[in-house]
């Protein structure tokens, strides 16, 4: 299904340009897509999921996000970027994909859902207290995102901030689509419910842990780590830089102090590095999805759930 939803995007996108005149005005109805039906723009996985969770069957759902592709380095083809033009709602949460916070504000600022405006968000990980050399930083930092956010924008990795946003989400859609709005706000409940269910489950599962420290390939567990009292320390803030040797050594000094015993690794970035390290502080290497994209199977909560299963593992939680 995933394969083709980009698909079925770019098709839609053709048949609403192709019934531009005519058709589409007398299908009328809720502003965006033809036939009347809210269309979402989701601009990665989590929020793909969640509006079509909350949007149902009554809205069409387009995500931009490739699967299997990490989503920062994102880029929008022009037939994208024209379909913001005429989307109902960009979901998407700024600081996360460049190309994104810039379409949405040059084609859609009076229909974005930035996610990251509807929760407390937290600093971004900084690793000045471990005395980093300044380029390097400054080249880290600018590589994630680079949208200028101050904060770190991988907030649906906390359950419960996600359910806030389901409801929001929930609201909004109920607004655009007045005559549907009790299906909306039913769905999102349902949503939240289940998301709710999920930080419980994570809370019990990593409260009594032999360690709270994870070393991740990129900071991407921020939230999941403020949320259950874990302490991450992230090889680098960038999926993609190569981290420098000085952050390289401090994070196997910290890796050997903490008594670390698995070094976590991601789904859609090269475990090289993290091989190195775990080899380094003899210690084995682990699969923790940031789910920026859409998991090989299962789907949000199931890649969730098998998020706490390797950690507890790895954390030694009874
Ligand atoms: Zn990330």
């Amino acid at each position: 299904m995933r394969a083709a939803s980009l698909l079925t995007g770019t098709a839609l996108l053709a048949a609403t340009a192709a019934c531009g005149s005519g058709a589409a005005e007398s299908a009328g109805g809720t502003g965006g897509a033809g036939g009347g039906r809210p269309e979402v723009t989701a601009a990665l996985y989590p929020l793909q999921w969640l509006a079509e969770r909350v949007g149902g069957g009554d809205v069409t759902v387009i995500g931009l996000a490739e699967p299997g592709v990490e989503p920062h380095d994102l880029e929008l083809t022009p037939a994208q970027v024209a379909g913001l033009e005429k989307t109902s709602l960009v979901a998407y949460v700024k600081g996360v994909q460049p190309a994104v916070d810039e379409a949405v504000e040059q084609h859609a600022a009076d229909r974005g859902f930035d996610a990251a405006t509807l929760v407390k968000t937290l600093a971004a990980e900084e690793h000045a207290e471990e005395g980093h050399a300044e380029e390097d930083h400054a080249e880290e930092e600018h590589g994630h995102g680079a949208s200028d956010v101050s904060y770190d924008p991988h907030l649906w990795l906390d359950p419960s901030r996600f359910a806030t946003v389901a409801t929001r989400l929930g609201e909004k859609l109920a607004a655009a689509d007045p005559a549907r709005a009790a299906d909306y706000r039913e769905r999102a409940a349902k949503a939240a419910a289940d998301l709710t269910a999920l930080d419980g489950e994570l809370a019990q599962g990593l409260a009594d842990c032999a360690s709270r420290s994870i070393v991740t390939g990129h900071e991407a567990f921020g939230y999941l780590a403020d949320r259950y009292k874990l302490k991450q320390v992230g090889i680098s803030v960038d999926p993609d830089a190569e981290p420098s040797p000085a952050r390289l050594a401090e994070v196997a000094e910290i890796a050997k102090r903490e008594k670390v015993t698995t070094i976590f690794t991601e789904t859609l970035v090269s475990p090289k590095v993290a091989e190195v390290l775990a080899q380094e502080v003899g210690a084995t290497t682990a699969v923790l999805d940031p789910i920026e994209s859409r998991p090989a199977d299962g789907d949000y909560l199931s890649a969730m759930r098998q998020n706490l299963t390797t950690l507890k593992k790895a954390l030694s939680c009874s």
